[in-house]
């Protein structure tokens, strides 16, 4: 609920167009209300055929007639309690001046609701004579107008309570996705491995959406509804306030039984959103890796897989719904219930012509069938907005397990600081230190252990090793995807934790081992390096990167589209893209990793010789398997099993390092086969 309430203050800057709905809504229930009294009027005049003049004055001259015998009661009470009182001090006087007192009080009680049901008919008569027609079936017709014309004002401010609403939560809706979106953004990346993307989409998309309808339910039925119930309500309370509450004996059932399904929903909701992300993550996979799916024939089991995952949502769901639709018959059932209850107290008065009911007074003079029936009309009307507000409990406590699901997110500081009043790097020209580094993805699991290595400016240094020895990882620390367990890496004598995020990451280009692009143009892709980067400056990045020949031949150059994921291109293209992106950012540090592992040994040979020179002024990192990729190294630093286990140039490692060899070797063996 708490999460649910943080997401309805979203809404505090749509404040006024809120209240606009507020008093929207209070107009609609108004109209609602006021419609039913047009029953008692419409079955007067067909009733008795009188106009309603004639009815008013019968009815004041009846009351007054009441009133006069009443006055006289009361005062024959009033004058046998003075000559009680005026009797012998006794015990037995005292008994009957008790019971004589009641008496009388009781009668005074009843002399005043006479009185004011007297005064009620002259407001009455005194609207009746300004505004009736004398004729009953212009009465009829009139009052038929009328109901019209408040069944149409009724509408009316529906429409715009209504629309006003879905306006505030489209609104809050997108400052809301807004605000995830940025905050998913700024996120570490450890957050995104440990979670998965398609958590993330689920919570974006699904659950944002349920959060939305909770807060519209909120908005729109919480407030509109009751109002409509209570507008009912109070006219009944008007016609007989105790027939009304015996109504309303059966509310606080309804309400401990809303509350119970309302608990169960929650949980309810929450599982059913824990499997749409399931669902979501098998999408995610199998579209993403289709072509995998396809070669190894394993459309079947993914299906299998699919199918499962739908079937436990399906049960999931299938329970939400259970749950919704169990809660409109129960309080349908205690609401006819309740407005029997009241048909039954009030039949009871019509037809024995009783005041009383067990001893208790229901009203002062014995009901008329017209007044009864409008007052069930009025009950029978509030089950409507009652019978509406039914799933409102379940809705609310759906959007509660959506609304913690996406504040969990809101909520989560990032690991890696971006440190914004940090001191900013000023571009790299001294050396990078890492200080007896230490790391592990999950405690107990070090991946990297005291790492210790300085790489001066204009250094390339190239990282070997087997798979899975650390290396990515290791230059992953460098760009503060992760923060080192223990030790520090220092860039020009700056602890990277305690400096500016942003000034760090600005003077990095990175080449990743899987190339990643974005479905738009060639141009947009390479200008994601440098946004404000002129057309001549891309297409010499291009060049350098051997990629203008190819983009050249693309069907709009580059203004080619490349595809989701640039499907569109071969293995060695992506690369090369995505290498001109980095070239084009001018970098003080550039990570390759694996940059060239696609790419045919011309256009290796070529890009490698274009890289010598590049680097010139930069410091750079190399993740090879290449051996003559190496060539354009000035140190090799090996690694296994996380640790550094020599630093040195390939020939001397060659001799004095035994993992090198090995990996020498391999390679060699590789190429002659
Ligand atoms: P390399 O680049 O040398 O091939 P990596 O640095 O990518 O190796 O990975 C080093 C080790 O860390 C591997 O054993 C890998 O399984 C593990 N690893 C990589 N990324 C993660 C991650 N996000 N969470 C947990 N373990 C990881």
């Amino acid at each position: 609920m708490k999460n649910f309430a943080r997401a309805l203050r979203f809404a505090w800057p749509y404040r006024y167009r809120v209240l606009f709905s507020v008093l929207a809504a209070v107009l609609a229930a108004t109209f609602w209300g006021l419609n039913f009294t047009a029953i008692y009027p419409i079955l007067k005049v067909l009733g008795s055929q009188q106009n309603l003049q004639q009815w008013i004055d019968g009815s004041i001259a009846n009351t007054q007639k009441d009133i006069d015998e009443q006055q006289k009661k009361v005062d024959a009470l009033a004058d046998e309690v003075a000559l009680i009182v005026k009797e012998p001090a006794s015990k037995t006087r005292d008994n009957k001046l008790r019971h004589k007192d009641r008496e009388l009080n009781a009668e005074e009680g009843r002399l005043s609701s006479l009185r004011d049901a007297l005064y009620r008919d002259r407001v009455l008569k005194r609207y009746i004579d300004m505004l009736m027609p004398t004729d009953p079936f212009e009465t009829l017709a009139l009052v038929l107008g009328l109901v019209l014309l408040g069944i149409a004002l009724k509408g009316f401010f529906e429409f715009w309570q209504e629309s006003l609403v879905g306006n505030v939560i489209n609104l809050t809706l997108f400052d809301l996705r807004n605000r995830f979106y940025r905050k998913a953004v700024h996120l570490d990346v450890a957050s995104y491995t440990q979670s998965g993307t398609h958590e993330l989409m689920a919570r974006f998309t699904n659950d944002t959406e349920l959060l939305g309808n909770g807060m519209r339910t909120i908005f729109g039925k919480v407030i509109a509804e009751p109002l409509r119930a209570l507008a009912c309500i109070l006219i009944a309370c008007w016609i007989s306030w105790q027939l009304t509450l015996m109504f309303l004996v059966l509310v606080p059932f309804a309400l401990f039984i809303l509350t119970r399904v309302g608990r169960s929903m929650k949980r309810a909701t929450r599982r059913l959103l824990e499997r749409m992300s399931d669902l979501y993550k098998i999408l995610q996979e199998t579209f993403s890796g289709i072509k995998i799916v396809k070669a190894f024939t394993r459309e079947a089991s993914e299906r299998r897989r699919f199918r499962n995952a739908n079937k436990e949502y399906y049960q999931k769901a299938q329970w939400v719904v259970t749950l919704d639709a169990l809660v409109g018959p129960i309080i349908e059932f205690l609401g006819v219930g309740a407005i029997l209850l009241a048909l039954l107290a009030g039949a009871f008065l019509v037809l024995r012509g009783q005041t009383t009911l067990f001893g208790i007074p229901m009203s002062c003079q014995p009901l008329e069938p017209e007044t009864l029936i409008q007052l069930y009309a009025l009950l029978a009307a509030t089950s409507d907005p009652v019978r509406k507000l039914s799933s409102v409990f379940t809705k609310i406590q759906s959007g509660c397990a959506a609304a913690d699901r996406v504040f969990y997110y809101l909520d989560k500081e990032p690991k890696v600081g971006v440190n914004t009043d940090g001191p900013r790097l000023d571009r790299h020209h001294q050396a990078i230190e890492f200080q007896n580094v230490c790391f592990s993805y999950e405690p107990g699991h070090p991946i990297l252990t005291s790492i210790d290595l300085t790489v001066k400016h204009g250094e390339t240094v190239a990282l070997v090793g087997k798979n899975g020895c650390g290396k990515t990882t290791l230059l992953g620390l460098l760009l503060r995807f992760y923060d080192p367990d223990h030790g520090a890496i220092l860039l020009d004598g700056v602890d990277l934790r305690l400096a500016n995020l942003r000034s760090l990451r600005r003077q990095i280009a990175l080449v990743t081992q899987d190339t990643i692009l974005f479905d738009d143009t060639v141009f947009n892709n390479i200008a994601y390096g440098r946004h404000s980067a002129s057309k001549e400056e891309i297409e010499l990045a291009a060049k350098q990167a051997r990629a203008h020949d190819f983009i050249l031949k693309m069907p709009e150059g580059y203004d080619t589209r490349v595809g989701e994921a640039g499907a569109k291109l071969s293995g060695g293209q992506k690369q090369r893209l995505s290498l001109a992106r980095a070239i084009l950012r001018d970098p003080s540090i550039l990570i390759l990793d694996e940059f060239t592992s696609q790419a045919d040994a011309e256009s290796e040979l070529e890009v490698h010789r274009f890289l010598k020179e590049f680097a010139k002024g930069r410091t750079t990192f190399v993740i090879t398997h290449r051996l003559h990729t190496l060539e354009i190294a000035d140190r090799i630093v090996v690694i296994d099993h996380g640790r550094i286990v020599a630093v040195g140039v390939h020939e001397d490692l060659l001799r004095t390092c035994p993992i090198y060899q090995r990996l020498h070797e391999a390679h060699t063996q590789r190429r002659v086969a």
